[in-house]
């Protein structure tokens, strides 16, 4: 296991901190490595998320990637068990020649499946199939004091309940069992729908709920003014082919450049463009499964198009009794600032209960937006969005978050205080310091 200290960023790339980096490689050394490590420590799994919940300046990362084997997999019924380190990536190819796809997956396949757990991520089905979390069967844990907690919905429950979506902070998971959901091949039959409301939106959105298994919808954050609102409306389920897929290829950002090159100029542009292009190519086609899922993915790096200062991305979710108003009240911020970026959507979430105690959604509307960080400026909006979400008894997400205050985490998020009881008293990120306090 060596041991190195070196700097370490989130995706969101707005710091660069040394920490003391473990590498884990070995499932049966874990326990002995996780209980003789300096604390606090922190697990590291692709580093996916955008902000700080995967840091932990100047203390130990347990890096997982390491951690990447397949256990078991049963094609007959779907099941994998698998180290907490292996990704959707991985998943994907091993499972989809054979008839499996994850049953939710997040806009991006670079995730390992403990990441996934820690932060209880959501996909463009949640209205159907909920969180990661629902579809995880059983997990074991590796606790600093040198205990393995094997736990499920059944047995050891309330720790199952506190590790999905506990953020890292209840111990290392080293592996899991899961299912996958069975398609015939790796395409996506889509439609895409302009709209040009708010109201247009929901609309779409309520009719798509018991229709079509992933909905999403991208929308131009410059073009919301008291309701009108332009966006594309995005709906998918697999197709009944298993027609051979496109390869891949992919494209990198081979450098940082010295300044953002999102500007409110580029955004504009970009957002007319991409507004014409789709609202004008035939509303329904196939698309393969990365197309679909995973846009973002075909260009490596690309977050470091917003430069050395990097960048933030908002997400909150509010709910469903206030979603109009609150939605429209945020989206009119944002466009009234000017300083949004081209990737903005926004998402209903189903009524279905998360599986984790800290997990994420609720019945709502979710709103994501990534921002370059411009200082003073962005984090003067973020506090006009955050008073808006407070207002209307919504969160924001962890996985994505940098700044959040302690207030609005407790107050979005009542089950902290049952949480605590589960914390691994050896673990800490950045993110627990903040809202937690350690
Ligand atoms: C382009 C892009 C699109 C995205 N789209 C979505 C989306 O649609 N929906 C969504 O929900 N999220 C989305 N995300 C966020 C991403 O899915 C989550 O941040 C995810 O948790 C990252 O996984 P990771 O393996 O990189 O974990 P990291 O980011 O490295 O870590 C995340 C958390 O998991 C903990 N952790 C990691 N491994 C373990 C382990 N073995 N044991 C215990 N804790 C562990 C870490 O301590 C940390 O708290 C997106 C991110 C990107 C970059």
């Amino acid at each position: 296991m060596a041991m190195v200290m070196q700097p370490v960023s989130s995706w969101g790339r707005l710091t660069h901190a040394p920490h003391d980096v473990i590498a884990l490689a070995d499932r049966d050394r874990v326990g002995a490595v996780v209980a003789a490590s300096r604390t606090p420590a922190l697990a590291y799994g692709n580093g996916r998320s955008y902000g700080d919940v995967c840091l932990n300046e100047s203390g130990v990362l347990w890096t997982t990637r390491g951690l990447d084997r397949f256990i078991a997999f049963d094609p007959a019924s779907g099941r994998l068990a698998c180290e907490a380190g292996v990704t959707l990536d991985e998943i994907i190819e091993m499972a989809l020649p054979q008839g499996w796809f994850p049953a939710v997956t997040p806009g991006t396949r670079f995730v390992t499946v403990g990441g996934a757990v820690a932060n209880d991520v959501h996909g463009k089905n949640h209205h159907g199939a909920g969180t990661f979390g629902d579809h995880v069967d059983a997990l074991t844990l590796q606790r600093t004091d040198g205990t393995t907690i094997v736990c499920s919905r059944e047995r050891e429950a309330d720790w199952f309940r506190a590790t999905v979506g506990g953020l890292g902070l209840t111990g290392l998971i080293t592996s899991l069992e899961m299912r996958l959901r069975p398609v015939d091949g790796g395409w996506i039959e889509t439609t895409t729908t302009p709209f040009e409301s708010l109201d247009a939106f929901y609309a779409l959105a309520d009719a798509a709920s018991t229709r079509d298994e992933y909905t999403v919808a991208w929308i131009d954050c410059n073009g919301s003014r008291g309701g009108a609102l332009r966006g594309l409306f995005f709906a998918g389920r697999h197709a009944a082919s298993n027609a051979a897929l496109p390869s891949t290829r992919r494209r990198a950002v081979p450098l940082t450049p010295p300044l953002s090159l999102v500007t409110p100029l580029s955004v504009r542009w970009f957002n007319r463009l991409y507004y014409r292009q789709h609202s004008t190519a035939p509303a329904a086609t196939r698309q393969d499964y990365r197309t679909f899922f995973y846009p973002l993915d075909a260009v490596l790096d690309w977050n470091r198009i917003y430069g050395p200062r990097g960048f933030y991305q908002y997400q909150c979710v509010v709910p469903q009794a206030v979603q109009r108003d609150a939605t429209r009240e945020l989206l009119d911020l944002i466009a009234a600032s000017g300083t949004g970026s081209f990737l903005a959507v926004l998402k209903t979430f189903g009524d279905r209960p998360s599986a984790g105690l800290l997990s994420f959604p609720i019945a709502g509307t979710t709103l994501a937006l990534d921002f370059p960080n411009r200082g003073a400026a962005t984090l003067d909006l973020f506090e006009r969005l955050d008073r808006c979400v407070a207002a209307a008894g919504g969160r924001l997400y962890a996985a994505k978050d940098a700044r959040m205050p302690a207030a609005l985490f407790k107050a979005g998020y009542p089950e902290w205080r049952a949480f605590e009881a589960f914390r691994d008293p050896g673990i800490s990120s950045q993110m627990a310091r903040r809202l937690f306090g350690h």
